[in-house]
């Protein structure tokens, strides 16, 4: 099996000139399929959030580096688009058997930067791999359509043709699925990537790259690059770039759509979210509240699709006791830790937030039934833990309510029906995900109807759709037209080319001159 053992992505070198103090490991560019040492001067330091240990330096990519990437990706393209989709298929079947056999590897390293558990690592690198695997049908998504006869002699056809240069933009929350929710679509229609993963967590994305090489993806068809603002903008700049997938907070995704697209590049930007799981008081008690806590709780409350809002409808109040006490039992350590349930959050400035927008619950009036600010753990003192917090009583005015806080936060409101849940829900700027636990269908075809929010789950608390369908956040968590995977990543990650042709033997009568459009 294919290990990472003799793989230097970083070297113990200490060439960092603003850290020459510091032993701590240079992360590598990835240009050309090969892992290339940065020449800057500049790093972001990368922290283990369970420790805070320093584990490396980012290096801020110089503006040499990353012309040199966005070359090497045009001079791939050249002849990566040239390539059969049956030749790109194998190197994604390849990547898919890859990932499987380094699955251990790859959930370790998330873990280490991300913090999360390490059964959940390996679900993030899953979401991920079901990506690629969906990738292995371009032979069937990226066909195009034909109508023969649509005039005299004349057939129509449309082909969907690769853009050329494209880039990714990823976040720190899922380190492995993001990257793969981009770069395995990009490059099996024919173009080549450039991937900027979060500076907080990049280890992940440069082993993927390592598989992809391995699995046959040719030089310069993926490349990567680090940094965070100077690297955002050479990518939203840079005219050979065609399209850009961002996925991230509202801040950085808003700026980059404007930018990107007043560039007149295509843009898909996934951004921020407040997801509400309605508790009908019909619902099978036991189930929905453990759905609830382990969708608010789990990844430490840092996804995307975490449901962290819960709507108690009518009697079903009287659950809240219940849940609470379910959430105080989940265990605070480590990700590496067996038996660990909520892993820290990402940084010290994470935690402070949610910490704040804890504290000012107590004094805009809401009751803080469970406080997770004062939980430590034992074993990892300088570890950016909260434990599982649970904040009732709230209203819409409220931070905790306004805010995404994405940490293991749930901000509870009560409601007398169903009509003014969806009346919330509907009123919230966000649409990425919603839930309803219910046990009559009525109920939940009302709300599937009525509900305003792109991603319903009906009894199911995290509904994100699996890679045959699409990631459909709407409203205020999404910028753009052409939603990632499914056949709209790869509509996104292609063009259209349209042929109409006639064909006729050469003794043919010829046409007569035609000034006017034919009818
Ligand atoms: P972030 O926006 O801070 O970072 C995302 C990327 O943008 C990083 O690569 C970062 O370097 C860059 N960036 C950060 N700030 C920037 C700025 N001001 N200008 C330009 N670039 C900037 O996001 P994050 O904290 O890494 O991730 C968490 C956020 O991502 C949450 O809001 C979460 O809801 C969202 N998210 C959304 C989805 C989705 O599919 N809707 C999925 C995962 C995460």
């Amino acid at each position: 099996m294919l290990r990472f053992s003799n793989l230097s992505l970083i070297n113990k070198s200490t060439r960092a000139t603003l850290r020459l103090y510091s032993t701590a490991p240079t992360v590598k560019l990835w240009i050309d399929n090969k892992p290339v040492e940065s020449k800057t001067k500049e790093y972001i330091d990368l922290y283990n959030p369970a420790t805070n240990e320093l584990i490396g330096l980012v290096p801020k990519t110089t503006q040499e580096e990353m012309n040199m990437a966005v070359e090497s990706c045009q001079k791939a393209f050249k002849t990566w688009s040239k390539t059969t989709p049956l030749l790109r298929q194998q190197v994604m079947l390849k990547l898919q058997q890859l990932i499987k056999e380094n699955m251990k590897d790859l959930a370790a390293s998330v873990t280490r930067e991300q913090g999360k558990t390490l059964p959940d690592a390996e679900g993030d690198v899953l979401r991920g791999l079901q990506v690629v695997e969906h990738a292995c049908s371009v032979t069937f998504m990226q066909m195009g359509q034909t109508l023969p006869n649509i005039a005299k002699d004349i057939d129509c056809t449309s082909y969907r043709i690769p853009l050329g240069v494209t880039a990714g933009i990823c976040p720190f929350n899922f380190p492995a699925m993001i990257p793969l929710w981009m770069f395995p679509l990009a490059t099996v229609a024919g173009n080549t990537m450039i991937l900027k993963p979060s500076e907080k967590d990049p280890g992940a994305a440069l082993l993927l790259a390592e598989l992809a090489r391995q699995a046959g993806l040719p030089d310069g068809v993926l490349n990567i690059i680090h940094g965070q603002h100077q690297s955002v903008d050479f990518i939203c700049d840079h005219p050979a770039i065609r399209a850009i997938s961002f996925v991230g907070s509202d801040q950085a995704g808003t700026y980059i759509y404007r930018r990107g697209t007043q560039n007149g590049k295509r843009v898909q930007s996934n951004m921020g979210a407040k997801n509400h799981g309605v508790v009908m008081p019909d619902a099978n008690k036991e189930n929905a509240l453990n759905q609830l806590v382990g969708a608010a709780f789990g990844a430490a409350g840092q996804r995307c699709m975490a449901l962290t809002t819960a709507i108690f409808v009518g009697e079903a109040k009287n659950w809240i006791p219940d849940l609470v006490e379910k959430a105080r039992k989940l265990k605070v350590n480590a990700g590496h830790e067996p038996g660990t349930d909520v892993g820290p959050v990402i940084s010290k400035d994470s935690k402070k937030r949610i910490h704040d927008i804890i504290e000012k619950s107590y004094k805009e009036g809401a009751k803080v039934l469970l406080d997770g600010r004062d939980v430590v753990v034992e074993k990892y003192k300088n570890g950016n833990f909260v434990g599982p917090t649970v904040i009732s009583d709230a209203k819409p005015d409220m931070t905790c309510y306004k805010e995404e806080i994405f940490g293991p936060a749930l901000v509870i409101l009560t409601v007398d029906t169903l009509n003014d849940a969806i009346e919330l829900i509907n009123n919230n700027p966000y649409g990425n995900g919603t839930a309803i636990f219910t046990t009559n269908g009525a109920t939940a075809r009302k709300f599937t109807h009525e509900i305003d929010v792109g991603q319903i789950g009906i009894n199911v608390p995290i509904p994100v759709p699996l890679p045959m369908f699409s990631f459909t956040g709407s409203r205020g968590s999404f910028l753009g037209d052409t939603n990632f995977y499914g056949q709209n990543g790869f509509n996104f990650y292609t063009q259209l080319k349209t042929v109409t042709s006639q064909w006729r033997s050469e003794d043919a009568t010829p046409e007569a001159i035609q000034t006017s459009f034919p009818r």
